[in-house]
């Protein structure tokens, strides 16, 4: 005899939190599954906390869409329920000429996504702003911002719960199969146990293509391969240089060895990329030897000595190092065929600014 429920909703990340809220709030019956012991802690817990504008994305892409909409809905709801957050604003910076160029083509793919406030500075004028910063050309963009995330995910629990969802902790998905009538699902962990669903969302994280493959019924071909990119942080011993977010002209994987505070003022660096096999947020105290070198680019005045290993993250990346960036994967029946599934693959950086609006498109989805 298996127990039953409408909706099932795997991991209790940011992104699976606030599906979690929005599918409770249209009046579905949820349960959320989660493997660890407490919400939030793999990727929502390792990142950078900023609440991004929406500048880097190809035009028309999800991750752009999603941001610029995420963004606005994440400052309203953070002032609505009290969730800490600050509109620092943000500095990106070019330290020679050639970098001056690819600033240019950033604020044309950003002004192609809708973000129509970004101004240009001098010099002159970033080092009026920042005194410590040294570059030859920025581009402000007062729409970036930081958050706590453990208090926003705290939030999302909060509502989803009031609409009546309900949170089973190491409650691991380890297998499942989809029919015409649903999903059957084995959960491990402290209280094994079959559950039946008619609506499943893989918000898995790092591991939803892991979760996918468990499920027969799902197509192979629909699911993307895993990879995995490790970022990590160091932090600045001492007073932070900067009042404002300030990030280096971005590299492939990631955004370069930008500069973030956090909500107590603690000024961090990273992430750096580095590509791994499996999951390990490990860091290495020697990779801080390149940070200096990176940080040093924009910010002469850092002193040796200054920054402490902090930690590590790592970006669930559906597209390999050799080729382009992936953007989101949300994928509703029209893509694998099975009524009432919704697969979130790739939900790298910027989900936690996108985390609304991604809820909101999974609820149009399995509707
Ligand atoms: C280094 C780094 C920096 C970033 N910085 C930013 C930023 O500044 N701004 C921004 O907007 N975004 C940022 N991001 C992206 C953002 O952190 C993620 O998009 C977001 O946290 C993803 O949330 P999630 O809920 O999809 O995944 P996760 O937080 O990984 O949650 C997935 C959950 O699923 C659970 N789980 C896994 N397998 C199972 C299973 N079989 N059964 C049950 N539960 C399972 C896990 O335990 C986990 O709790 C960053 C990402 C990285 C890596």
């Amino acid at each position: 005899m298996s127990d039953a429920v409408e909706c099932v909703v795997v991991g209790a990340g940011v992104v699976g939190l606030a599906v979690a809220r929005a599918l409770a709030r249209a009046g579905h019956e949820v349960l959320i599954l989660e493997a660890a012991r407490q919400f939030g802690t793999e990727t929502s817990s390792r990142n950078s906390e900023v609440i991004h504008a929406g500048l880097h994305y190809p035009n028309g892409s999800l991750k752009a869409r999603f941001c610029v909409k995420g963004r606005d809905m994440l400052y309203a709801y953070c002032a609505e329920h009290g969730v800490p957050y600050k509109r620092l604003g943000k500095l990106t910076v070019a330290c020679d000429e050639r970098e001056a160029k690819s600033l240019e083509a950033i604020v044309k793919k950003a002004e192609g996504n809708g973000v129509d406030n970004l101004e240009w500075v001098s010099g002159d004028e970033a080092r009026r702003m920042e005194p410590e910063l040294r570059c030859v050309r920025a581009f402000h963009s007062p729409s970036t911002g930081i958050i706590d995330s453990h208090a926003l995910m705290l939030a999302y629990l909060g509502d989803a719960e009031a609409a009546g969802a309900s949170l089973a902790y190491r409650a691991r998905v380890e297998s499942g199969r989809g029919s015409r009538d649903g999903f059957a699902l084995e959960v491990g962990g402290d209280e094994k146990m079959s559950l039946d669903c008619k609506l499943l969302v893989n918000s898995a994280g790092l591991y939803a293509p892991a979760v996918s493959r468990t499920i027969a019924g799902i197509p192979p071909a629909t699911i993307p391969r895993d990879y995995f990119c490790r970022g990590v942080y160091f932090t600045l011993s001492g007073r932070a240089p900067f009042q404002r977010l300030v990030y280096p002209v971005p590299e492939h994987a990631g955004l370069g060895v930008h500069l973030t505070l956090d909500m107590g003022g603690q000024a961090k660096f990273g992430p750096d990329t580095e590509w791994i096999d499996s999951v390990d947020y490990t860091v290495d105290p020697r990779r801080g030897d390149k940070f200096y070198e990176a940080i040093r680019t924009y910010w002469p005045g850092l002193k040796d000595g200054a920054l402490q290993p902090g930690y590590a993250g790592i970006r669930p990346k559906i597209s390999g190092p050799t080729e382009p960036a992936a953007d989101f994967v949300v994928q509703g029946p029209a893509d694998h065929g099975l009524a009432g599934l919704v697969n979130l693959y790739g939900i790298e950086s910027p989900g936690l600014t996108s985390s609304l609006a991604i809820a909101e498109h999974v609820v149009s989805l399995v509707q």
